[in-house]
């Protein structure tokens, strides 16, 4: 084992003496060898020096390389080179340095644990529920806080969205400059089963509670992996860029469609070299997802009381018809092994003794990325279009859309998110398209890749018994700093 310094680190990547302690005392690091250059250096820096540090011995540059080979052959697995220069402490690293990081953010973010969890219930017990868009200010207000706690300097992103619902995403900055890796989630859920699921209830390693999946763990895993590169120093060629946006449960709209309409999802000379999304994964990947048009169709009629129904105009049997062209396309979309769903809400009429005025239901086509998304759109629309030459009175409101989007699995973020799975469990994760709409595609869309791996389970996201293991959260954590420490890994 040969002996090798990395010059020229920024004075930014200079841990401080609390940090080398702290990677000392968990034995990330065995010893350190301290160069001075010139040879001697100022009695109380060296006194300092050795008071501080547990392990470590201290030689001139001259002399380095014998006493570092010496010490290397005989036990260490790792070590650090420091060099005084000037008063000030760049770091080089040898052989197994990055082994070395990566225990040091594993080890960060086990101490973290409880910190996890707390915090993961702070944020369950926020009901952001959308729809309507409820208790967002106080969760823009707890992710700022918890992001002050952790060592960063967060900002507010205003959302262009309606004078009566503003809307705020929260953005940090990890590193100076350099390419960055966006770690991206969405703080609204989808709207309770039940008030008590905004009480948050851990049972053993499980954490119960609305959101806990899907995917507010998700953010507290990034949060920490976030502080875990910091508070050990990894060091990064680039940054991590935290996103904290509101909205993805109604589509995006005035939450990431409104921030990449205004050039704010990815700020212009920024350059990505990626994007991580922790939605409830399951175990695998996600690297492509479905595109999305989501519709409410409302059928107009005339209300009149039972006994003068000839007086008024049934609007739930006006809607038939169109109602069964519609299932009749559903059947012929999933012979091609793709998805519409009519009908997941519908409502019509006040009582049974009262002639319906309104018919209103829900169309949700789903498009594979292999489909033209352009040509279906159009196919399903015109379906509405037909009904009202026929003379139906109709209205139809467009809920969400969005375009299907992939990142091929083999890209090196794909890869470095795989080995990162695989050092953390044992095992490399599969990769599937996702059955429904991501995030990710916003990403995707300008060629930057993106990829979906969250601690939630999907099976039970949105349903009215939603948890997480709280062990899946920790070891999410730990995939997202190793991920991001090997992306951007200085070279
Ligand atoms: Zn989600």
């Amino acid at each position: 084992m040969g002996l090798r310094f990395v010059d020229g680190l920024e004075p930014a990547c200079v841990p401080d003496f609390d940090v080398l302690r702290l990677l000392v005392d968990r034995l990330v690091v065995d010893f350190f060898v301290l160069v001075t250059d010139p040879p001697l250096v100022p009695d109380d820096e060296l006194a300092e020096c050795r008071a501080r540090w547990r392990a470590g011995f201290f030689c001139a540059a001259s002399a380095v390389e014998a006493m570092a080979n010496a010490a290397i052959s005989a036990t260490s697995r790792t070590f650090m080179v420091l060099r005084i220069i000037g008063g000030i402490l760049p770091f080089g690293t040898i052989h197994d340095m990055t082994q070395g990081i990566e225990r040091a953010l594993v080890a960060a973010i086990d101490a973290e644990r409880d910190a996890m969890r707390d915090l993961l219930q702070a944020l369950v017990a926020l009901p952001t529920e959308n729809p309507p868009a409820t208790r967002y200010r106080p969760c823009v207000e707890l992710l700022q806080a918890t992001l002050v706690d952790l060592g960063f300097e967060p900002q507010t992103v205003d959302i262009p969205s309606p004078a009566d619902a503003p809307r705020t995403a929260v953005r940090a900055w990890l590193g100076d400059s350099g390419p960055v890796l966006y770690f991206h989630g969405h703080y609204d859920v989808v709207p309770a089963a039940s008030s008590s699921q905004f009480v948050p209830k851990v049972e053993g390693d499980t954490l119960f509670g609305r959101g806990s999946s899907d995917m507010k763990s998700g953010l507290v895993a990034m949060l920490y992996a976030a502080r875990a590169l910091l508070s050990t120093a990894a060091p990064l060629a680039g940054r991590v860029g935290l996103l904290f946006v509101p909205d993805e449960e109604t589509g995006g709209e005035f939450g990431s469609g409104a921030l990449d309409a205004a050039g704010q999802l990815t700020p212009p000379g920024k350059e990505a070299i990626g994007m991580l999304l922790p939605e409830p994964t399951s175990g695998v990947v996600w690297h492509a997802n479905r595109g999305a048009v989501t519709l409410e169709a409302t059928v107009h009629g005339r209300a009149a009381h039972v006994a003068l129904a000839h007086q008024g105009v049934n609007a739930f049997e006006r809607a038939l018809p169109l109602l069964n062209r519609l299932a009749a396309l559903a059947r012929e979309v999933e012979r091609r092994g793709s998805v519409l769903l009519v009908g997941g809400r519908v409502e019509a009429g006040s009582n049974f003794n009262v002639v319906p005025s309104e018919c209103r239901f829900t169309v949700d086509r789903r498009v594979t990325p292999d489909e033209d998304f352009e040509a279906e759109k159009k196919h399903l629309l015109a379906l509405f279009a037909d009904a009202r030459a026929d003379g139906l009175d109709l209205s139809v409101r467009v809920i969400q859309e969005g375009r299907a989007a992939s990142t091929p699995p083999d890209h090196a973020l794909g890869r470095a998110l795989a080995d990162s799975v695989a050092a953390i469990k044992g095992e490399a994760p599969a990769f599937e398209p996702c059955p429904g709409l991501l995030e990710t595609r916003f990403y995707a869309q300008h060629a930057i890749p993106a990829y979906a791996y969250g601690p939630g389970i999907l099976a039970v996201s949105h349903g009215p018994q939603e948890f997480v293991k709280i062990s899946r959260m920790i070891e999410c954590a730990k995939i997202y700093a190793l991920t991001a420490a090997r992306i951007l890994a200085a070279a």
